[in-house]
């Protein structure tokens, strides 16, 4: 069983928590760096980017998460944590620090006053089935990606027709919107999947390793 850790410092960690143990991961809060180092995936929730880089910085995980993530652990972050992944980010408060790993920039609050939350189907790439029921609340979008970043979904109609909404660069997987508030767990099942495969190859390079 993926044992998969959802950042634990502010958000909407306890509906992260339920989605990953919906989908068959042992799932876990996580605050403190050393917890990083028994973890297969890591998920950062929505919340709000700017008060989770904060504690984070104060509870000394900022550089940590860094490390983790630069050293192959899977993550999928949701709407503030897209905005965690991602390498540089639009409309940031004042020095706001980020995780990155995501090469891609993000605009907060992107969707506007006018339409602060709103739900609208996606489809995604790799996600079969209907579209899901994306629900944005004070969402970032994507506005640029890098040449290793796919996007996997985007907003269809609207004044926001085309926007980027979910990208994944190799391990890393971003939404702009909450597949943890709907009870869809495909998002999850994916990420959960991600987590198997990573953790599966780590596996066979230890067996066939010896030490290379
Ligand atoms: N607006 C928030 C931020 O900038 C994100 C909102 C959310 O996660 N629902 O972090």
């Amino acid at each position: 069983t993926p044992v998969v850790g959802v950042l634990a410092l502010q958000g909407d960690v306890r509906e992260h928590l339920a989605a990953l143990r919906a989908v068959g991961a042992e799932a876990r809060p996580v605050r403190r760096p050393q917890e990083l180092a028994e973890l297969d995936g890591l998920v950062v929730p929505g919340g709000e980017s700017t008060t989770m880089a904060n504690l984070a910085g104060r509870f000394g995980m900022l550089e940590p998460l860094r490390a983790a993530v630069r050293a192959g652990l899977p993550a999928y972050g949701s709407c503030a944590g897209m905005i965690m992944l991602a390498d540089t980010v639009l409309d940031a408060v004042d020095g706001q620090a980020t995780i990155g790993g995501l090469d891609v920039t993000v605009r907060r609050n992107a969707f506007g006053r006018q339409v602060d939350s709103f739900e609208s189907p996606v489809r995604l790439d790799g996600v079969p089935g209907p579209p899901v029921h994306a629900v944005f609340i004070r969402a970032p979008w994507v506005e640029r990606v890098g040449p290793g970043v796919e996007v996997l979904g985007r907003v269809e109609g609207g004044p926001a027709d085309g926007k980027i909404v979910a990208v994944r660069q190799g391990r890393l997987v971003a939404t702009s919107f909450h597949p943890e508030l709907t009870g869809d767990l495909r998002v999850h099942a994916l990420f959960v999947e991600l987590v198997r495969e990573a953790a599966a190859g780590r596996a066979r390079d230890h067996a066939a390793g010896g030490g290379a």
